[in-house]
């Protein structure tokens, strides 16, 4: 626009006495041109004056315009007048004027048009600029599209973000280089999308996964909008979309947190519905109680069965009880205040349990804990309590039946002590008598064959044999249970002692039709009672004759060692499993009574004997298949307490 005197729309930004000297100017100019042209110009002497006024009001504007015309005006009629009426003269200058105006008026307005649309293109130019500038420099990423879909524009953001040069992107297919997939289905997404020429509401904020050049992937937000003429066609597509990573991130990690807490959640609910259970169907009675008055807080259904409606939420457990031991709710407050735990055993509580009016008893295993808050602070005192009423009465029942029955059993020993005590001389006497008429009557009667009488009093002295020992049994008995049963010991050779029982049995295992096969080859010696260690073979053996009637009785001694093994094996009824250790405790039997005499104890006093001289006792056996019974005893008597006259202490049973 090189014709425009300034860059100004407005021609009266230059000062006016500039406009106003050019308007003279050119006046000036027109005249001297006129002047000097005139007679080749005659008929049209105007010609250059229009033309200084036209120029004066496109340069200068509207006044100088006009005064350029007023100029023309004077000096035309001055020096250029034509001949003629003065009507004439009048007619042209009013048409000179008019024209002058018109062209005025238009100049003026064809400039003001001239730099309107001057400085509307500056102005585009300028914003233009400011606009790409603002993309390039944004922090989002820009990209725009022709309406071919091809990319026109792309920011740095943008071209980091895609891994595509500028120079490179420019005049590619949007979806080349904006490659979108679905985060949740990880789906291709058109980009075609974004090229549409209908005229769409501006997308906003859609979250999707941008695939870089180099293959990275990077979580986005995207928006798009068509960029179109006011009413005309579509421009393309403005694409702007930024790096959402740190925010996927952590949406990520809230999601993780939610699902965390969620889970805690539930576990919590699940933990706190078990705690409920519990606390609902606890065997045991619960009761918290709040405060220094240990108001009730809470009871389970099973204390309020215990103690019906005595504990009611919201009283105080001294309302509920009035007549509480004092001493207990003392021990109910020191819970409270030192936080010392309470326990107690089986302890009374005199109430109207059932609400008839009348108080009853009850016993209590109870426990008192104190209830703490998060901080560790006393809140109340927690109660767990388990009624013991009937096991307290059944226990004293038994108690008392077995100090009866104690009482019972000390009478039958003391009955068996006298009795056997009472028995034992006119037994003794009686035996000796039988002894001395056996002595007294000759072997054979007058007719020369066995004296008759002697058949009949050999026949008295077995059963008086077998009352003696009875009557021993008992005294036995009762000596070790007293702790009496003195052991005297001496110099025995087992083999030989062995040999004598089995030599006196000999007549009652031939009545029983059991063979006696004795095996002790070689002296066994060592240091025993006597007389006790007979009473254990003779038991034994007596045993295996009355059990295994009929069948042979084994014998064997043997030194194994600082040890002497004797074995008494026969082959009658045996002894099932579960009877095996019982039959070793005093008045057990394991056969009936009918069938086979005798009071089960014999194999008692044989057990603490043996056990008294330092040894064991023992026994294999299978119902049907005979018993071996086993005795180990040391060739010497043990060390302590148990020396020569060392006596059997209180056996328990
Ligand atoms: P008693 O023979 O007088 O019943 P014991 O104390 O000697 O008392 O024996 C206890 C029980 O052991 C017997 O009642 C019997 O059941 C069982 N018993 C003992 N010895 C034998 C054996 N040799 N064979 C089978 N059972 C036996």
């Amino acid at each position: 626009m090189a014709f425009l005197p300034s860059s100004s729309s407005q021609p009266q930004g230059s000062p006016p006495w500039a406009r106003f000297g050019l308007a003279l100017l050119l006046s000036g100019l027109a005249f001297s041109l006129q002047w000097l042209l005139a007679p080749w110009l005659a008929p049209s002497p105007s010609f250059f004056f229009l033309s200084s006024i036209l120029l004066s009001a496109w340069l200068g504007g509207p006044g100088p315009g006009a005064l350029a015309t007023v100029l023309a005006l004077v000096l035309t009629s001055v020096f250029f007048r034509t001949p003629g009426p003065p009507s004439h003269l009048l007619l042209s200058s009013a048409l000179f004027t008019g024209v002058s105006a018109l062209m005025i008026l238009v100049a003026s307005r064809v400039r003001r048009l001239l730099h309107e649309a001057h400085d509307a293109r500056a102005s585009a130019q300028v914003h233009g600029q400011t606009l790409s500038t603002t993309l390039r420099n944004i922090g989002d990423a820009v990209l725009t599209t022709g309406p071919d879909g091809l990319v026109r524009f792309i920011n740095p953001v943008a071209s980091y973000f895609t891994g595509w040069r500028e120079s490179d992107a420019i005049g590619q297919p949007l979806s080349l280089v904006l490659r979108l997939v679905d985060p949740s289905s990880r789906q291709p997404l058109d980009s075609s999308r974004f090229a549409s020429a209908e005229p769409r509401p501006v997308q906003l904020g859609h979250p999707a996964l941008l695939l870089s050049k180099n293959g990275a992937e990077l979580p986005i937000e995207y928006s798009s909008a068509p960029v179109s003429h006011p009413h005309g066609p579509s421009l393309g597509t403005v694409i702007v979309f930024r790096d959402i990573s740190a925010r996927f991130r952590e949406d990520h990690e809230r999601a993780q947190l939610l699902a965390r807490e969620h889970d805690a959640h539930l576990e919590a609910e699940s933990q706190r519905e078990r705690l409920e259970t519990l606390f609902m169907q606890a065997p045991v009675a619960i009761c918290l109680t709040r405060g220094e008055d240990h108001v009730v807080e809470l009871v389970n259904p099973l204390g309020q069965t215990l103690v019906g409606e005595l504990l009611t939420p919201g009283r105080s457990v001294r309302e509920s009880f009035s007549g509480l031991d004092p001493n207990l709710l003392h021990l109910l407050d020191e819970v409270y205040r030192k936080g010392t735990p309470f326990t107690g055993h089986e302890v009374p509580l005199r109430a109207d349990f059932s609400g008839s009016g009348h108080p009853e008893v009850k016993y209590f295993d109870l426990t008192w804990q104190p209830w703490r808050g998060h901080a560790g602070e006393i809140l109340g005192t927690m109660g767990l309590c388990a009624e013991v009423t009937e096991q307290v009465l059944a226990r004293r029942e038994v108690e008392a039946l077995a100090s009866d029955l104690q009482k019972a059993l000390q009478i039958r020993d003391d009955f068996l002590s006298v009795a056997s005590h009472e028995l034992k001389t006119p037994l003794t006497s009686l035996q000796l008598q039988l002894q001395l008429l056996w002595r007294s009557l000759p072997e054979t009667g007058p007719d020369g064959q066995p004296h008759p009488a002697r058949k009949r009093i050999k026949a008295t002295r077995r059963p008086a044999e077998r009352l003696h020992q009875l009557v021993n049994n008992l005294l036995d008995v009762s000596r070790i249970r007293a702790g009496r049963l003195a052991l005297e010991h001496e110099t025995v050779d087992f083999a030989a002692l062995l040999q004598d029982v089995v030599t006196r049995a000999e007549a009652d295992a031939a009545g029983a039709g059991c063979r006696l096969l004795l095996h002790a080859e070689a002296p066994v010696i060592g240091r025993w009672d006597r007389l006790r260690l007979e009473q254990v073979v003779t038991n034994l053996l007596s045993n295996a004759i009355k059990y295994g009637a009929n069948h042979p009785v084994e014998m064997t001694v043997v030194q194994d060692g600082d040890l002497a093994r004797l074995t008494v094996r026969d082959h009658g009824i045996g002894i099932a499993p579960e009877n095996q250790a019982r039959i070793f405790q005093r008045f057990e039997r394991a056969v009936s009574e009918r069938h086979y005499g005798g009071f089960g104890l014999g194999l008692w006093i044989v057990k603490q004997i043996v056990e008294s001289l330092g040894g064991d006792i023992r026994v294999e056996s299978q119902p049907g298949q005979g018993a071996t019974f086993s005795v180990a005893l040391p060739l010497e008597p043990p060390p302590s307490g148990r020396s020569d006259s060392a006596s059997v202490s209180h056996a328990a049973n």
